[in-house]
């Protein structure tokens, strides 16, 4: 069996099996449990952290958790239907204040998992962030949260689980139906049956939708059987309902069966996020994810690193093929630059390629003076030429700082 490396190095030249996403909820809806618990639940995080590791690594993050637990973005790679996937998840702030960042670091992502919890309902940042990925023409699917409670504190029977459920699909849809770009209305919505919504737990690891239940043979009864079993005990609970409906299988089966790849992606997105000429060279290449074309990158996050204290840039590569060596123009920063290092992500770690296609998220590290919103070009005549991502007037956003 290959390793996880080599089966990210295979699945990255193929940009049909890539997907782009984000999460996005309303504040402690459970984001950043579902990160944790799709990362660990898809193998992400036992190669790199094994054991004592492992322990120390989950005690500073739940330390940690107030702040940004990861970096801007982390991997996973999913088989399904006997074919591997790379799913980049990158982070996307959800507040309000931060309206830029949220518009920048959504124009890297095709799609997105909208976290709604099954007490709370929606709430009025599910709104908003629903409403920017919309406007941004990123596909929304639906992950019901925090089901758990339904069992353990509200005491529902199966019955009155699925009626909330069908209650807050059609409130999700109603806002879809709101914001959804005008050729998508009536298209976007989620749908129980198709498997565009799945509910369950992030905290306790699993997670069921329609076709899983069908597949599987597994219903809320069964469900709320082992919660009655293993109440006492969290963690075996945990184990027997990772056993029984693992959150990464059914969530992760939904990212790829209904959220676009980016080649599917760009060809309407494009259009929508870039103001240059589509009949350009330039705008061609970037509609059809041409991987031949000329470079055109869009550097969506900064951070500077607490240890090496060197910037590091996620960016998403829209068309070219970027190498280590080649000569690139930071069209905003006006000047030309040698790419020293290429990387894309492994679960949370960073891993050095020659180089990546479009359709990537890469990171480049250590390149002094490269902002949020820099629209990088190369292998272009006249790179000056090429209409940029964003205006200069984000050049005064902060950078944000991994703590
Ligand atoms: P974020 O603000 O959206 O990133 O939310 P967090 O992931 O930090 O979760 C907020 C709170 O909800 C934390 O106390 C979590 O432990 C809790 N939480 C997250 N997922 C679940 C779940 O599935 N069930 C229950 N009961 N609590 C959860």
């Amino acid at each position: 069996m290959a390793s996880l490396t080599e089966r990210i190095l295979q699945v990255m030249n193929n940009p049909n099996n890539i997907r782009n996403i984000g999460i996005i909820a309303h504040i402690h809806h459970g984001k950043t449990t579902l990160t944790d618990s799709l990362l660990a639940g898809a193998g992400m995080l036992a190669e790199e952290l094994a054991g004592e590791a492992m322990f120390t690594w989950w005690h500073e993050t739940e330390r940690q958790r107030e702040m940004t637990v990861y970096g801007a973005a982390v991997s996973m790679v999913h088989n399904y239907e006997n074919q591997d996937y790379l799913i980049n998840l990158i982070d996307t702030p959800g507040h309000v204040e931060f309206s830029g960042q949220v518009t920048r670091a959504t124009r890297a992502i095709d799609g997105a998992i909208v976290v709604v919890d099954f007490v709370d309902g929606i709430m009025p940042q599910t709104e908003t962030v629903l409403r920017t990925a919309l406007k941004e023409y990123v596909k929304p699917v639906l992950f019901i949260n925090k089901t758990d409670r339904a069992i353990t504190e509200l005491k529902l029977s199966p019955q009155q689980i699925m009626e909330r459920i069908g209650k807050i699909v059609i409130e999700v849809n109603r806002l879809i139906d709101k914001y959804s770009p005008p050729e998508f209305k009536g298209k976007w919505n989620v749908n129980v049956n198709d498997g565009s919504v799945a509910f369950g737990s992030a905290k306790f690891h699993w997670a069921l939708s329609v076709p899983f239940m069908k597949k599987y043979n597994v219903s809320f009864k069964d469900v709320i059987e082992i919660y009655n079993q293993f109440l006492e005990d969290k963690e075996k609970l945990k184990e027997e309902m990772r056993k029984k409906a693992p959150v990464a299988k059914v969530v992760l089966d939904m990212v790829i069966r209904h959220l676009p790849s980016p080649v599917e992606a760009q060809k309407y997105r494009i259009p929508h996020i870039w103001k240059g000429d589509i009949n350009s060279d330039v705008g061609k290449a970037m509609l059809n994810l041409d991987s031949n074309g000329p470079i055109v990158i869009n550097v969506t996050n900064v951070i500077i690193d607490k240890v090496s204290k060197q910037e590091i840039a996620t960016a998403r590569i829209f068309s070219g093929t970027l190498s280590k060596g080649d000569d690139v123009y930071l069209i905003q920063a006006g000047r030309q630059i040698k790419i020293q290092q290429v990387a894309i992500w492994k679960g949370i770690q960073r891993i050095n390629v020659d180089s990546a296609k479009a359709g990537n998220i890469i990171a480049l590290v250590g390149i002094k003076g490269l902002y949020p919103g820099e629209t990088i070009v190369g292998k272009v005549q006249d790179p000056k030429s090429v209409e940029t991502f964003e205006e200069m007037r984000h050049w005064l956003d902060p950078v944000v700082t991994k703590s």
